[in-house]
């Protein structure tokens, strides 16, 4: 099958203009989609259960009477395991566990230091008490996003994890709800959209208020996370999925292709894109696209995802390779080449970086451990993967002896009247000690 997909050198006129083209992406919801979602919050908001049945049978055609019907037990994500393959049993309980694993070293634990006067400060680390989980469930079922969003919660000891899924049709995904179980998450909702977005913010009877939501979904789930944000913590406002792949043209054609093939298929708005300093090396994996398409079950979206926003850049060498991975900032990054580790130290900005030719983007997506929750659309200048940071917060800690507080008060006391805040001023005063009687003061 032919493919149109773009092709860029970095020597001719106007690359950056390309570049900036290529990867531009605008986030915004448009105003329909807004207007519809902020009735959908509002209506939520104030009528609770009755409005979340409500929305929930006509965007998923159900027939739901009552809020009891929602709720999915632990026996019943039990009982869909057991409908489960074997196979496929085996492979989310090891997925589950690697993740698990890697995301144990990423818990930070409270830590303190005493000065030389006795005072104490420091930073305490909270898990947060309930979070709750958006699991897609519009078009395709998504289990490894379960295990991805809940194993971090898991190891930062959140009390309780509420997951939220859609059921069209009252369709139940039992791989899904056997990744809840296995990930342990406490209670499953069978709903979805802005409508589960503002049942998990603002709590309803059946539907308890959460401290923070995190998960993936479409434009009516990105829309009310922003919408809610404030009442709720979000974890971030996902983009399309992208996958930069920087090779010397040394890998076989076949497997530079089906990983930009493995990007492509998850939506017409992901974005793949090779880099090489070998020009043949485009004609090579372009071939091998074209011959590999041909048995692809999702071809039709691989060709316009390509089509759309695909690319091939020439580059000089690698060195502009890595200068072009730095403003592209990629949630994926493939680094396709002889010394990897060597070259990754120039990466400043990548959501994940999948290192060598036998490091495919897939299998980070499944098992390797790493969270596939990642940055898009450049945003990993600024942010950095779903991790157990996510789910913990901190409390300063500050614990002054009588001299630390005499000390610090006359530090504090020319600030605060320079701010004209006296009362500030005088109540650091109160502590200062006076030189003669320091001891009479009660500890
Ligand atoms: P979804 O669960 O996000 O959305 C389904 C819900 O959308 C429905 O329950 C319904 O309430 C609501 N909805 C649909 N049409 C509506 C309308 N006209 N008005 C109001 N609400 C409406 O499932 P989806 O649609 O399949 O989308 C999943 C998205 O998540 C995709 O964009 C996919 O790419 C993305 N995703 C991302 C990741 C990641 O890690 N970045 C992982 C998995 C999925």
């Amino acid at each position: 099958m032919k493919l149109n997909i773009r092709e860029f050198s970095t020597g001719s006129e106007g690359f950056l203009a390309e570049l900036e083209a290529l990867l531009a992406w605008d986030s915004v919801s448009d105003v329909a989609v807004q207007e519809s979602v902020a009735n959908i919050v509002t209506q939520v908001r104030k009528r609770g259960d009755e409005a979340v049945i409500e929305f929930t049978n006509r965007f998923d055609r159900r027939e739901i009477k009552s809020a009891t019907e929602l709720e999915i037990s632990r026996e019943e994500m039990a009982q869909a395991k057991l409908r489960v393959s074997d196979e496929l049993v085996a492979s989310l309980e090891a997925a589950a566990q690697r993740v698990h694993d890697y995301h144990e070293r990423q818990k930070q634990p409270s830590w303190q230091y005493q000065e030389a006067d006795g005072t104490v400060l420091g930073q305490k680390v909270t898990p947060l008490d309930r979070v709750g989980v958006y699991v897609p469930g519009g078009k395709a079922a998504y289990p490894s996003s379960v295990l991805m969003n809940v194993m971090p919660a898991k190891v930062a000891g959140v009390g309780e994890i509420i997951m939220v899924v859609p059921t069209p049709d009252g369709v139940v995904n039992d791989i899904v709800l056997a990744a809840a179980y296995i990930a342990g998450v406490d209670r499953v909702f069978t709903i979805g959209g802005a409508q589960a977005v503002a049942a998990l913010a603002y709590g309803t009877d059946t539907v308890p208020k959460v401290d923070k939501i995190v998960g993936p979904g479409n434009i009516f789930v990105a829309t009310a996370k922003r919408m809610v944000f404030g009442a709720v913590g979000i974890d971030m406002i996902a983009g399309p999925s992208e996958i930069l792949v920087v090779c010397d043209g040394k890998t076989d054609p076949d497997w530079i292709a089906m990983d930009l093939f493995s990007q492509a298929e998850h939506d017409e708005d992901a974005q793949s894109i090779l880099i090489t300093p070998d020009k043949a090396f485009i004609q090579d994996v372009k071939a091998s696209m074209e011959r590999l398409i041909e048995a692809q079950s999702r071809q039709a979206i691989i060709k316009v995802s390509l089509e759309n926003r695909g690319a091939f850049i020439h580059v000089k060498d690698l060195d502009e390779a890595m200068e072009i991975a730095n403003v592209v900032a990629a949630e994926h990054l493939e680094l396709s080449i002889d010394e990897p580790e060597k070259w990754s130290e120039k990466i400043r900005h990548a959501g994940a970086i999948f290192m060598g030719r036998h490091t495919p983007e897939a299998l980070g997506d499944y098992c390797a451990g790493p969270n596939h929750v990642l940055p898009t659309s450049g945003t990993a200048r600024f942010s950095s993967p779903l991790g157990v940071y996510d789910f913990q917060k901190r409390s300063s800690l500050i614990n002054c002896s009588p001299q630390g507080a005499s000390d610090l008060a006359k530090i504090a006391s020319p600030l605060a009247r320079g701010e004209s805040l006296e009362a500030h001023a005088m109540s650091a005063e109160y502590r200062i000690l006076a030189d003669v009687d320091a001891s009479a003061v009660k500890a």
